[in-house]
């Protein structure tokens, strides 16, 4: 079986953790070993969220006075190389030199007309007041928009995945029986020019991504794991209720009603609906604690076409 794994950011850190590398360390460990012990004989694709470690670089470059900012193409690249590694060396012992993995830098190609170019809406990086902020934007040419959560934060465009570049090179990769950790933090995203493929300041939505080199892969099953059992409708409020099967069309209609937010669950939704409409199988989201019960069918939200 050939599946693709969207991780999201507790696989890598758990709520109330700082960050230190043998916090890193252990959360990845963990993961590998799930991932190993579910699926020992598969041809595995792992793909990564990079909000927390995004956001780490471009505080570090804001303290750097004096020091250029890098763009983000190159703060996304970093991220890839820091947590590509982290899984490949801990994918490896899980799988007790069985099994090879690798990483590779992966770029995803966004249109020059993704209408996320005229209204950017993904907030990266930490909190600042609005003198901060202005100063930032003078010296750096960055967006900036009130967070409802409180204080001034950067906005970047967040274009709609249209190709992975490197998903032919990972087909070949994957069925040779080598790993495959790709497309951290949505891909580096990318528009055609007349001189070749250039960079833009922007984040692709990692499970859009995911779901996207899922279908390009042609895999067999998409699981998302993040930190809730599952998608539920009324989330949060009376009459929640967790979804263990759902139709796509049925998701769907949850979806257009509002059901699940932009910067959670709404992009994991859509996701799992694009992937099982593109090719009729089976998307699962749900907690990477459960991954073992997900795959039972005891746990997560199937969804079906
Ligand atoms: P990750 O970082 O794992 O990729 P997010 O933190 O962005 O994922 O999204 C997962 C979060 O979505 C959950 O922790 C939950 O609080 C939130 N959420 C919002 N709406 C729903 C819903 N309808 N069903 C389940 N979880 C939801
Ligand atoms: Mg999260």
């Amino acid at each position: 079986m050939r599946v693709v794994i969207a991780l999201g950011g507790n696989a890598i850190l758990r709520k109330g953790e700082s960050g230190r590398p043998e916090e890193q360390w252990r959360n990845i460990r963990r993961t590998a070993s799930l991932i190993a012990s579910t699926f020992p004989n598969d041809e595995v694709i792992i793909t990564h969220g990079n909000g927390p470690q995004v956001g780490y670089l471009l505080e570090i470059m804001n303290l750097a006075k004096g020091y250029p900012a890098q763009s983000m193409d190159l703060a996304n690249a970093m991220t890839q190389g820091w947590l590509g590694f982290m899984l490949q060396a801990a994918v490896e012992d899980a799988f007790k030199g069985t099994r090879r993995a690798v990483t590779l830098i992966t770029r995803t190609l966004v249109s020059p007309q993704d209408p996320s170019f005229k209204n950017p809406t993904k907030y990266v990086g930490g909190y600042f007041s609005k003198e901060e902020a202005s100063k930032l934007s003078a010296e750096f040419g960055w967006v900036f928009k009130e967070d409802p959560r409180g204080g001034y934060r950067r906005v970047v465009p967040s274009p709609e995945p249209m190709d992975i570049l490197e998903s032919d090179i990972i087909d070949g990769l994957v069925k040779s029986g080598v790993i495959v950790i790709s497309t951290g933090g949505g891909g580096i995203p990318v528009i055609k020019t007349s001189e070749g493929l250039r960079p833009v300041e922007a984040v692709v939505d990692k499970d859009l991504a995911s779901s996207l080199l899922a279908v390009k892969l042609k895999a067999d099953l998409f699981i998302i794991l993040t930190d809730v059992k599952g998608v539920a409708i009324n989330f949060g409020k009376p009459g929640e209720l967790w979804l263990r099967e759902v139709r796509a069309d049925e998701l769907e209609s949850y979806y257009r009603r509002g059901e699940f937010p932009p910067g959670s669950m709404g992009p994991k939704v859509l996701a799992a609906i694009k992937y099982v409409s593109a090719t009729r199988r089976t998307a699962i989201i749900g907690s990477l604690d459960e991954l073992p019960e997900m795959l039972r069918g005891a746990s997560g939200t199937a969804v079906k076409p």
